[in-house]
């Protein structure tokens, strides 16, 4: 039975989705100002493999993931670069996208973008407005925190608790501190007319919208990364639950962060902190194997020398691989049955809150197996069994073999018997530098 980690109750609990066979999931995305970092690429890759994971289990699964294409960091970009805000996002939206691609993930089934839902989110506060949760200033409207019953749910804190070390800023007209922004006013850039002038919808209102607009009911799974928790998951659920009335997700899952450290970067590799310096220095499959390398909820200390370590790694499972691959398509056997017992094992592992670490030392087992196997049948069962479960990581490499590669290595196998060591050896070196030995 699968087990997940909800942050929302602290625990790992048994996870059973709201309606039978499906799985609903929101995962917060992007604000797209600039290129995609390091970090910004691990709830990208995690999620998706949730999401691989559950279908593999034989749930019909929505992942819905936004865009957030309005906000003060884009305005101050676009002036920066002297482009339009939508010339800006709709760049950076599409790098986005390529990274995603480029790094093993399926592009969500929706990726709604924030401006699209500019009137929902005004009807939305109005009638929050209505119903006593906020109110409007000059500078905007904002939500009444204190009239939430449970406000801190998700991160565990008291009203008490969140008001102290609360500066006392600009915005003191506020009847509390800890009242947050739902719509700022503002003629600065990309702004929309509304009942309270121009002005801009607050981050926070984008996906308590989203979520209504696109589910409208409660999801299964709400996602982001740990930084998330407070307090932009905090207002979320505070908007829903006194506008839809039912809480946002039944599970919230949080991935750990993933620091950049810079001191430790090598010059020779200078010092990478984006995704698109990264893939042109090792394959974007090994960082995923790096990512999913450790556990999910667990931060991550990146240095060059995690990654080449992993980038070997990655190199030991696709080397074992591509040369059965190419054993299996002498024998033409390529429809072998997975190993059961494994898959049981990678299941177990799954299960216990996406405990991929130990996915990773069963694969290590069965490279290792693969790689002293002698009988053809067995080699494609170990070969099936492994490519099963990288396919569900998102990590499994792609072969191709060609007629004249399988002409190279039925002659080297030929020079073998004959006792033609010479030609064996140069055909050997042949395969070894097309990278099949
Ligand atoms: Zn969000």
């Amino acid at each position: 039975m699968l087990k997940l980690y909800n942050t929302l109750t602290s625990k790992i609990e048994p996870f059973e989705p709201i309606k039978k066979n499906h799985i609903s999931m929101y995962i917060c995305g992007p604000t797209v100002y600039g290129d995609i970092h390091l970090g910004n690429a691990r709830p990208v890759i995690f999620f998706d493999v949730a999401k691989r994971y559950f279908k593999y289990l034989g749930y019909d699964v929505k992942l819905v993931s936004n865009i957030t294409d309005v906000d003060d960091k884009i305005i101050e970009k676009a002036k920066e670069l002297k482009l339009n805000e939508n010339q800006l996002t709709d760049l950076y939206t599409k790098n986005f996208i390529d990274m995603t691609l480029t790094l093993g993930s399926v592009i969500p089934d929706l990726m709604p973008k924030a401006t699209e839902f500019v009137p929902q989110m005004i009807h939305y506060i109005e009638d929050l407005i209505n119903l006593g949760f906020a109110y409007v200033l000059p500078s905007g409207v904002y939500f009444r925190v204190t009239k939430v019953e449970d406000y801190g749910v998700l991160s565990k804190q008291n009203m008490e608790e969140l008001n102290q070390g609360v500066r006392i800023t600009l915005e003191d007209e506020k009847e509390n501190p800890r009242d947050f922004s739902i719509w700022k006013t503002s003629n600065e850039g990309l702004a929309f007319d509304s009942p309270w002038g121009k002005g801009r919808p607050g981050w926070h209102t984008e996906c308590a919208v989203i979520n209504h607009e696109v589910f409208g009911e409660e999801i299964d799974i709400h996602g982001g990364g740990t930084d998330l928790i407070f307090p932009h998951h905090e207002n979320e659920i505070a908007q829903t639950v006194v506008h839809d009335h039912h809480h946002l997700a039944r599970v919230w899952m949080h991935v750990g962060r993933l620091e950049v450290n810079q001191v430790k970067m090598s010059k020779s590799l200078g010092n990478i902190s984006l995704v698109k310096d990264l893939i042109t220095a090792f394959n974007p499959l090994s960082f995923r194997l790096l990512m999913i390398g450790h556990h999910y909820r667990q931060p991550i200390n990146y240095t060059d020398d995690l990654m080449v370590q992993f980038s070997k790694e990655y190199d030991k499972i696709e080397r074992a691989l591509k040369k059965a691959f190419l054993m299996m398509s002498l024998d033409d056997i390529s429809t072998q049955q997975p190993i059961t017992q494994y898959l049981e094992q990678f299941e177990d592992h799954m299960n216990d809150d996406f405990n991929i670490p130990n996915v990773m030392t069963l694969i290590y087992e069965l490279v290792k197996l693969l790689n002293k196997e002698q009988d053809i049948q067995m080699i494609g069962r170990l070969y099936q069994t492994i490519k099963t479960i990288l396919d569900v990581l998102g990590v499994m490499p792609i072969f191709k073999v060609t007629e004249s590669t399988l002409d190279l290595y039925r002659a080297w196998n030929q020079a073998r018997s004959n006792k033609d060591y010479m030609r064996a050896d140069q055909l050997r070196s042949e395969l070894a530098e097309q990278g099949w030995m």
